[in-house]
């Protein structure tokens, strides 16, 4: 493969553009560029690191529109949605890392007295080969490219197969900034080129994708010896507890397992209702998904655009289509809509869940959502963590003693409690068990970037 083609998946997969795959000598050269910049990367400080990067930050903020307009042409974002989610979310952590950078990366005293002085030194990995899926398509590249070079990690970049165009706009947007040479580039292509990246001379992965290929990925890191970050895959579970304020919790439930045609890594995807509220909820969900749109990602109207591709359509029927011979209701949606061409699927929901069926056992990456009763707050516990996934989780209660109690049970990195609010940049992100290692984010993910050096010095 020479050319790597973008479809669009909401118009019967029509021809959007083509960029060039790079070649094996190609990759080369871009790592050992990026190499030779480095220690002037590093040199030059975290204060000068900043100014320069503001600089990026101003050409992309500019070029907003046209980064939104193609990014949801190639993957279906609602374009309501993606400038919230995608764009605002991608510049808020690029603000927050140009604000805050330079207080988590200066030395920190440890300890000091009359006699010593212990000083802890961030300083940058060196190489980092940064890989990224394609369902957040500007923001990926904000989350795992800008700490990087802030913390002085300089970056050879490779976006998702599935958004070509929107990785080769956001590299020519940055090349016009003036960044030293080497310090960013990117490299095309598939999960081969992907491949090729990780087997460079490199001295760190950030990689966020799934499961399997995060597997992949940290085998080839093991075999050099390198840190590799991983932030996979997810199945959140969402408990609602019986004394909940049921119209809010619907409300924040639809958020959090819709957005985005349900194509978000920590969304809510196993939905768990106390016995008594269980009828309750389930009608409230069934008639707020009768008043949504389906159809084109750029109408702002529009709720639901299509999944990604034809083969995330082909995975979610098979995935409802098991949990249907396994006996589980469709109180809505659970088909393909008829006259959209394209990778749509109707918002579902779906009732009489056993937990055999894939819809519970898998990652579900679309718009569904089964729902399960509990009786106690044990056995809610218990259905929670029955899950390889260990990404983010949600608790609706007002007893807010209980929300502490169930969150510290259960096994994930992040615990959303009336709400979908833990995803900020302060924050650390990222999962226990199958869903990564290692954190983004906050002054946590900063420092996951860094070699971290003690200086002890006796007076
Ligand atoms: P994917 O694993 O198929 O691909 C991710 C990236 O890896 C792509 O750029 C791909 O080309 C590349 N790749 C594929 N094979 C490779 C290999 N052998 N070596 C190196 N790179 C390779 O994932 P996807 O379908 O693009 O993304 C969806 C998945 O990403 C979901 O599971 C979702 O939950 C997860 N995700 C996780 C987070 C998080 O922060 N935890 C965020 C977004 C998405």
């Amino acid at each position: 493969m020479t050319k790597l083609i973008s479809t669009n998946p909401a118009n019967n997969y029509s021809f959007l553009g083509e960029v060039e795959v790079s070649s094996e000598s190609e990759i080369r050269e871009k790592v050992a560029l990026a190499r030779k910049s480095l220690e002037n990367w590093r040199v030059i400080g975290v204060k000068k690191r900043t100014k320069l990067l503001q600089k990026v930050y101003n050409a992309l903020y500019q070029k907003r529109k046209e980064i939104s307009q193609l990014a949801c042409r190639e993957m279906g974002f609602p374009i309501s949605q993606q400038k919230m989610f995608d764009l605002g979310d991608g510049f808020a952590y690029f603000e927050w890392y140009l604000k805050n950078a330079e207080k988590y990366l200066s030395p920190e005293i440890t300890f000091e007295n009359k006699e010593e002085v212990h000083k802890v030194y961030f300083e940058p990995i060196g190489v980092a080969a940064v890989i990224q899926p394609w369902n957040f398509p500007f923001c990926q590249w904000s989350w795992a490219v800008v700490p990087n070079l802030i913390a002085g990690n300089t970056v050879v970049f490779k976006h998702s197969e599935e958004v070509p165009l929107t990785g080769r706009l956001l590299e020519e947007i940055i090349d016009s900034c003036g960044l030293p040479d080497g310090v960013f580039s990117e490299v095309y292509g598939d999960g081969k080129v992907g491949e090729l990246l990780t087997e460079q001379k490199i001295d760190l992965i950030v990689f966020t994708g799934s499961c399997k290929t995060g597997r992949l990925v940290y085998e080839k890191a093991a075999k050099k010896f390198i840190k590799a970050l991983l932030e996979l895959g997810g199945s959140a579970p969402g408990i609602i507890f019986d004394d909940t304020d049921i119209d809010s919790a619907v409300e924040h439930v639809y958020d959090a397992r819709f957005t985005n045609n349900g194509q978000a890594c920590d969304g809510l995807k196993r939905l768990i209702v106390h016995e008594s509220k269980f009828g309750q909820v389930v009608e409230k969900l069934k008639q707020t998904l009768e008043t949504k749109v389906i159809g084109n990602p750029l109408d702002p109207k529009t709720d639901f655009g299509p999944l990604v591709a034809k083969r995330q359509q082909d995975l979610i029927i098979s995935q409802v289509e098991d949990a249907k011979a396994k006996g589980a209701k469709v109180i809505i949606g659970g088909a393909v809509p008829d006259k959209l061409k394209g990778a749509f699927y109707k918002p579902t929901i779906l009732t009489d869940i056993s937990t055999e069926m894939r819809v519970w056992t898998e990652e579900v990456f679309g718009p569904v959502l089964p729902v399960i009763s509990f009786k106690t707050e044990k056995e809610a516990i218990k259905l929670a963590n029955d899950t390889q996934y260990g990404l983010g989780s949600y608790v609706y209660t007002k007893n807010l003693k209980k929300a502490e109690r169930v969150g510290s049970e259960i096994k994930a990195g992040m615990v959303s409690v009336n709400g979908t609010n833990y995803v900020c940049p302060f924050n650390p992100f990222g999962g226990y068990k199958k869903s990564g290692i290692g954190r983004e984010h906050g002054r946590y993910g900063l420092h996951d970037l860094c070699q971290i050096k003690v200086i002890a010095t006796g007076k």
